[in-house]
């Protein structure tokens, strides 16, 4: 079934087109010498009547000339019927991501960077002549056959009638009958004949070569029998309504041997008719077309595949993106687009030649596919650079994780055909939506971070959006730093004095964690809590906090300056850990605190996230006997009736609404409202981030029972704290 392909005389006719003489005669020289039939033409209009006059095999096509550009020759190459299936590949700078998409766009199949490389031109060019001649092959291949199966069925059919006829009239043609045996016999094609019920009454000797079965084992057999597996209900509706009205249909079909293998087969049925209509018989001619379908599957992978690396090809790069785009778009996710480019990559092309260079492409596509999860895509489009499609969530995480594990593997040595080799990589990010919506524009965009990541030192990631390259590199950061923070000793507590409007006694503090990095200075409690929750960091620092506080409350009372009572802060996670109630008690007990020093803050957000759940927790608290505030009060969205079950002692006005209590009438109205709740619920109320007199003299007047703010004092570190204790000022009399 094979062509033979002895008609090309050579390893193919190329087209170079290129204005720039050295170029010319460089490629020409280097494809002749390779065993190309090598033509030329210097601009585009001797281009394109060249390739008319007699058309190429393969088209090298410079983009830059003087006239027509290479992008307009090539459209108009694809107008003229004879050429379009000319394979086109353009020569262009080195990453010209435009030129990339433009020439793909109008129908070219590849590229070729300037400065050329012997390698990489001869193994493209290979691939795409190949390509082209196996597809003219298959081409011709099926024409080919269709053709033999009509004869066929025509020349059978047209004998089967003639032969009913002559039975009919009981004149049989001795000729006639002889000539059907013998096609019946001798031809290379399977043909089966049923009865109008489709029972088998024939199967020639082809048939029992193909399908493993003899004559005999088939005869009166539904014809069925042969199909492998379900039959398409709708393939077979359309073959009846097909015979039935013209008697005639054709099409593949899977069949299955004796020996239970299955084949994919060319289907030709013809139905014989008598005189009034009735079918006498069908005629089914078949072929078994598994060699064909081979050579379909190596030239699908062939066209979506780069013939270096495996891996692929924009063409399929760009449906993989299509299709991770829309499960995104589902899931309310993101997709990242990776640009990679290995540093100074040309370098060990020089040094060690081009095998090698390859050879490190190759080495590089496999460790990368090995390094993506499961249903990303790496691709290669030309030279030293990949691409990675990357499913991931609003956070990044699988992204940013991924990148940092392709900067470290590919960092280590190589040791390629013995000569070792030192690869560092640069990485550019675009994410979809937000820098853009096609594969095209992403992979765009992610070429101008690469080319930022490369400016910026190398052997970096970096993201095309510039805001979000210092978010993470920010939040990267404080993880790498947070992690050891406790260990090196870089937190302390500091305390803020709570007071009690009536008497002015400070009645207790707030303790406040305080972070002071070598590398980062000191960072806000609210920049890196939220991160430490993010990072699941923030159970051993709530955990050290607490044990701090409990300490620091034992050393006051053995130092003889008095009992001091401190709300400590609970973040969400923490609250939701299971541990927390045991630690706290544990902890109590470890220092001989009483419950009754121990105050917890939790914020009115945390809370409301799963009130049913809030309410058992609260109380598990409430029973070991430490007390509890409801933090930042006002700012969500309580339930009075939640707020009834909640076992909370006060309720902390925010900071938000104390700032305008004396100017804004709103803020007023809140503060007020939120004293008389507390009240009416036997609850305390304290107002936070106090400042001024006159803050403090209207939460005052409307019967506000503690405060706490800058007004009075800012969170001291603990000796500074014992010093103000040991004063016994009263901070009301400032
Ligand atoms: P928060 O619990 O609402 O704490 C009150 C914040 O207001 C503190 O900021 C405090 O220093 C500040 N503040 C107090 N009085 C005044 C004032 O008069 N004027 C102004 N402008 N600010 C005042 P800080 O210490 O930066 O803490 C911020 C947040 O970080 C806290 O808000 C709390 O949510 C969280 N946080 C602090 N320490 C811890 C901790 O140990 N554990 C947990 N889970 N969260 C903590
Ligand atoms: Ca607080
Ligand atoms: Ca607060």
């Amino acid at each position: 079934m094979h062509r033979d392909l002895s008609e090309y005389h050579t390893k193919g006719e190329v087209l170079i087109v290129e204005d720039t003489p050295a170029s010319l005669k460089l490629l020409s020289d280097l494809l002749t010498e390779a065993g190309y039939y090598v033509r030329q033409a210097p601009n585009g209009e001797l281009a394109l009547w060249t390739a008319q006059s007699r058309p190429p095999e393969l088209i090298l096509l410079d983009i830059r000339m003087p006239g027509i550009d290479g992008f307009e020759v090539c459209r108009r190459l694809k107008e003229i019927p004879e050429l379009q299936q000319v394979p086109v590949i353009f020569l262009s700078a080195q990453h010209d991501t435009d030129d990339k998409v433009r020439g793909f766009a109008l129908g070219g199949v590849d590229f070729i960077a300037k400065p050329f490389q012997t390698e990489e031109i001869l193994a493209r060019a290979d691939a795409h002549v190949r390509l082209g001649r196996a597809q003219k092959a298959l081409a011709a291949e099926r024409a080919h056959l269709e053709q033999r199966v009509a004869e066929r069925t025509a020349e059978l059919a047209a004998t089967a009638q003639s032969l009913e006829l002559e039975v009919r009239q009981r004149r049989a043609n001795e000729e006639l009958l002889r000539l059907a045996g013998q096609v019946f016999e001798a031809t290379l094609d399977a043909i089966v004949i049923t009865d109008p019920a489709t029972n088998i009454v024939a199967a020639n000797p082809a048939f029992s070569k193909i399908s493993g079965y003899t004559a005999q084992e088939v005869i009166g057999q539904p014809v069925v029998m042969l199909h492998a597996g379900q039959v398409n209900t709708a393939t077979y509706a359309t073959m009846v309504q097909s015979l039935q009205n013209g008697g005639h249909w054709s099409g593949e079909i899977l069949a299955r041997r004796k020996n239970g293998d299955t084949y994919p087969g060319l289907l030709s049925v013809s139905s014989v008719r008598d005189a009034d209509g009735h079918v006498l018989n069908h005629i089914a001619v078949f072929m078994d077309i598994t060699e064909r379908k081979a050579e379909q599957h190596l030239i699908d992978f062939l066209s979506n595949h780069d013939a270096l690396t495996g891996l692929p090809n924009r063409l399929l790069a760009r449906q993989r993106f299509e299709h991770a785009a829309a499960a995104a778009r589902r899931d309310g996710q993101c997709v990242a687009v990776l640009c990679l480019d290995l540093d100074r990559f040309k370098s060990i092309n020089d040094s060690y030649g081009p095998h090698v260079g390859d050879k490190t492409l190759q080495v590089v596509a496999r460790f990368l596919s090995e390094t993506v999860r499961e249903g990303d895509t790496v691709t290669r489009q030309g030279g030293d650079e990949f691409q990675i499609i990357v499913q991931d969530d609003v956070q990044l995480g699988a992204t940013l994780a991924l990148a940092q594990r392709i900067l470290d593997g590919l960092r280590r040595e190589l040791i390629i055909d013995g000569q070792p080799i030192s690869l560092t990589s640069s990485i550019g990010i675009a994410i979809s939506p937000s820098d853009g919506d096609s594969f095209d524009e992403l992979v765009r965009n992610a070429d101008t971070a690469l080319f930022r990541a490369k400016e910026t030192g190398r052997d970096h990631y970096a993201f095309f959006t510039e805001r979000m390259d210092a978010e993470i590199r920010d939040k990267l950061a404080i993880q790498g730093q947070l992690r050891g923070a406790i260990a090196r000793g870089e937190f302390e507590v500091h305390y803020q004095p709570q007071m009690c409007l009536r008497t002015g006694v400070m009645l207790g503090a707030e303790a406040l964690l305080r972070w002071d990095n070598a590398v980062l200075g000191k960072v806000p409690p609210n920049r890196f809590i939220p991160l430490a929750e993010e990072y699941g960091l923030i159970t051993a620092i709530g955990e050290w906090v607490l044990d701090t506080v409990c300490a620091q409350i034992r050393a006051w009372h053995d130092a003889g300056v008095g009992d001091m009572k401190v709300a400590v802060n609970l973040s969400g996670g923490q609250f939701a850990h299971d541990g927390t109630v045991a630690f706290v008690e544990n902890t109590l007990r470890k220092y001989g605190v009483a419950p009754a020093s121990l105050g917890i803050e939790i914020t009115e957000g945390t809370v409301m996230g799963d009130p049913d759940k809030a309410v058992a927790a609260l109380k598990k608290l409430k029973n070991i006997g430490v007390s509890i505030s409801l933090d930042d009060f006002g700012t969500g969205y309580s339930s009075l009736g939640y707020l009834k079950r909640f076992p909370i002692d006060v309720l902390k006005i925010d900071k938000s609404f104390v700032d305008d209590v004396t100017t804004n009438a709103n803020d007023a109205a809140i503060a007020l409202s939120v004293i008389s709740l507390a009240h009416n619920l036997n609850m305390r109320v304290i107002a936070e981030g106090v400042e001024t007199r006159a803050q403090m003299e209207f939460l005052a007047q409307r019967g506000c029972d503690e405060m706490q703010g800058y007004y009075f004092s800012r969170p001291l570190a603990g000796p500074a704290f014992t010093a103000l204790m040991r004063e016994r000022r009263n901070l009301l009399e400032l």
